[in-house]
C-alpha cells in the first residue's frame, strides 16, 4: 500500500518513511509542495501525510487543489494546536490531524483507522485463490495448512496480485506499485522478486496460481 508524505524537515520525513517502510508500506517521500501535489494528483496513494508549513506551496494550498481532483485520504501535520488551524484542515477536506510532536505509533493507528474507513474497508479484507490466503492484517500467507514465510517486499508483491487477481499486471506497474519512485524499473528487479515469490507460493504445489503472460506481465488466477 502506497503512501505519500509531504515533509520539508529532513529528520521528521526521514523518520517517518523508515517507520512506515518498516510497517509494510511503499513511501514516496517529498520536501515541498509543488512536487507534493504533483505526485497526490498523478500517483495512486492509499493516504497521503500531509505537513501544513512548507516552502513555496503551502499545505493547505496543495489540500485545495487536490481536493478539486481527488478524493484520497489526507492527515495533516500541524505544528500549532490551534482550533482554527484543525477547522481550516478539516473543512479544506483533510480526513484527520496530528498535532507535533507526535509519537509515531499514533500516525500508524491514525492511517489504519482511514484505511479502513469507507472505500478502503476491502483493503483490510483477507484474500484468496483456490487455497492460498493472505491475511493483510496479521500478515499472513498460507497454502491450505502450510504457513508461507515472506519477506515484507514479496509480501506486498502478493497484496498486489492478490488484490487484482485476474487482471495481468505489468512490470512497470508492479514496480510502481511495489518499490518507490525511485526504483529504476529498467532493472530485473521484478522478475526476481516473482522468482522468489514463487518459489514460495507455487512451486512446491501441484496448483500453480501466479502465471506468466509474455511480452505483458504477471497474472494471479486459478486456471483449470
Ligand atoms: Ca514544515
Amino acid at each position: 500500500m502506497k503512501v505519500l508524505i509531504v515533509e520539508d524537515e529532513a529528520k521528521t520525513g526521514d523518520y517517518l518513511r523508515k517507520g512506515l517502510t518498516e510497517n509494510g508500506f511503499v513511501v514516496d517521500l517529498v520536501r515541498n509542495g509543488v512536487d507534493g501535489l504533483h505526485l497526490a494528483a498523478t500517483g495512486d496513494y492509499a493516504v497521503i501525510v500531509l505537513d501544513v508549513m512548507l516552502p513555496g506551496m503551502d499545505g493547505w494550498s496543495v489540500l485545495r487543489e487536490l481536493r478539486k481532483a481527488r478524493d484520497t485520504p489526507v492527515i495533516f501535520l500541524t505544528a500549532r494546536d490551534e482550533v482554527e488551524d484543525r477547522v481550516r484542515g478539516l473543512e479544506l477536506g483533510a480526513d484527520d490531524y496530528l498535532v507535533k510532536p507526535f509519537a509515531f505509533s499514533e500516525l500508524l493507528a491514525r492511517l489504519r483507522t482511514l484505511l479502513r474507513r469507507g472505500r478502503n474497508t476491502q483493503a483490510e479484507a483477507a484474500l484468496s485463490s483456490a487455497d492460498l490466503e493472505l491475511d493483510p492484517v496479521r500478515r499472513r500467507v498460507a497454502r491450505g495448512a502450510t504457513r508461507i514465510d515472506l519477506t515484507a517486499k514479496e509480501f506486498a508483491l502478493l497484496y498486489l496480485l492478490m488484490r487484482r487477481q485476474g487482471e495481468v499486471l505489468s512490470r512497470t506497474f508492479i514496480a510502481e506499485q511495489v518499490w518507490d519512485m525511485n526504483f529504476d524499473s529498467d532493472t530485473n528487479v521484478v522478475e526476481v522478486a516473482i522468482r522468489r515469490l514463487r518459489a514460495k507460493m507455487d512451486d512446491p504445489f501441484d496448483r500453480k496460481l501466479l502465471h506468466t503472460v509474455r511480452g505483458m506481465g504477471y497474472v494471479l488466477e486459478e486456471r483449470e
